[in-house]
């Protein structure tokens, strides 16, 4: 077994650490993750610039590969051009806060996930409900819990999948009961806060995610409440395909 673990807070971020730490003994472990933070970034690809790669020196994360880039690039680089053994799996994590619901889409955490499963490996992104880390020990001993439940689940290996894993943040996150969801829905972010510069431009922050609008059972907003794992298998395609022959009909033939 060799398993590529990635994250989107940054090489020295204690949810990395922790899970790679918590992983030791189930095979053969590649860390390859980004130099500095970079949550929020989805899946971008860094293509007008080249990337550089050092070995993180002495410390919790000594040995960890470290890329001047995107989780994504991490991914991308450790699959086409680090490691000489394509892996079994690829972990991502353990972020700092939740990824549900329309999290997912700008996560950089699910994007480095998601980019081994866009190269046809299996892969998890772990994400640990509140800000702080507060009880990662427990939720990197719940994330090693999930792992070697999905390696013993029958069908690991005859097709990649994407799981997206969230631990409410409590002491036994690690014995909770898991739960399979679907995303909920999030309201609008917040409005930007405008700020002056010290040099008397406006400038923007971007204002905080909306609380969560569909939140009901079944979804990982109301597991994670409910104080259970969520796990939702997600998938890449985003089309809209109940709508596809609504759309055709609008349109009508094809244009001239
Ligand atoms: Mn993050």
């Amino acid at each position: 077994m060799r398993i590529l673990i990635a994250n989107d807070d940054g090489y020295l971020a204690p949810g990395l650490v922790a899970l790679v730490q918590a992983c030791r003994g189930l095979g053969d472990i590649d860390v390859v993750a980004p130099e500095q933070n970079a949550s929020g970034t989805s899946n971008s690809l860094s293509l007008h610039r080249p990337l550089s790669v050092f070995e993180a020196p002495a410390g919790a994360s000594q040995g960890f590969k470290v890329v001047n880039g995107t989780p994504s690039d991490c991914v991308h680089v450790a699959l086409t051009g680090l490691m000489a053994q394509r892996p079994d799996l690829v972990l991502s994590g353990i972020n700092n806060g939740q990824n549900m619901g329309d999290d997912t889409l700008y996560s950089g955490t699910v994007a480095a996930a998601m980019e081994g499963f866009l190269f046809g490996v299996p892969a998890i992104a772990f994400s640990l409900a509140d800000k702080g880390w507060a009880h990662l020990e427990a939720a990197a001993r719940g994330a090693r819990r999930v792992v070697e439940a999905v390696l013993a689940a029958p069908g690991f290996g005859a097709a990649p999948f994407l799981l997206n894993v969230n631990f409410p943040n409590r002491p036994d996150a690690d014995v909770l009961p898991w739960v399979t969801t679907r995303l909920g829905r999030r309201h609008a972010s917040e409005p930007v806060v405008a700020q002056k510069s010290p040099r008397g431009e406006t400038i923007y922050w971007i204002g905080p995610a909306g609380d969560a609008r569909e939140a009901g059972a079944g979804t990982d907003f109301h597991a994670v409440a409910e104080g259970r794992v969520s796990i939702t298998p997600l998938q890449v395609d985003l089309t809209d395909h109940a709508s596809l022959g609504a759309w055709s009909a609008r349109l009508g033939p094809a244009g001239r």
